[in-house]
């Protein structure tokens, strides 16, 4: 019993305190697009250009902040932009 309880207290304050305010982390990764009610355009090589690496690679969702959504949309999109020569396949 003794031991038990010992080891609920010595782990339980650490997982709560993991990293920072979760509450803050939410507000930075709304989707771009859900927020401003654009469409994800093939098109619009400057707006795929900003969602993807100097390399030509894309981000991910965590690092541009979209939602599944529109990651899947934009996906095809700089896949469509890449085979039309708009975007590097590699940069
Ligand atoms: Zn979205």
């Amino acid at each position: 019993m003794q031991g038990s309880r010992n080891f609920q207290e010595n782990d339980g304050p650490k997982w709560g305190a993991k990293r920072g305010n979760p509450q803050k982390y939410q507000e930075q990764t709304r989707c771009r697009f859900c927020r401003s009610k654009e469409e994800v355009d093939y098109k619009d090589v400057q707006m795929l250009k900003k969602l993807c690496t100097a390399r030509g690679k894309l981000f991910s969702r965590k690092r541009s902040g979209n939602c599944a959504k529109h990651q899947r949309l934009v996906k095809k999109a700089v896949k469509y932009a890449r085979f039309l020569a708009l975007l590097p396949y590699v940069g």
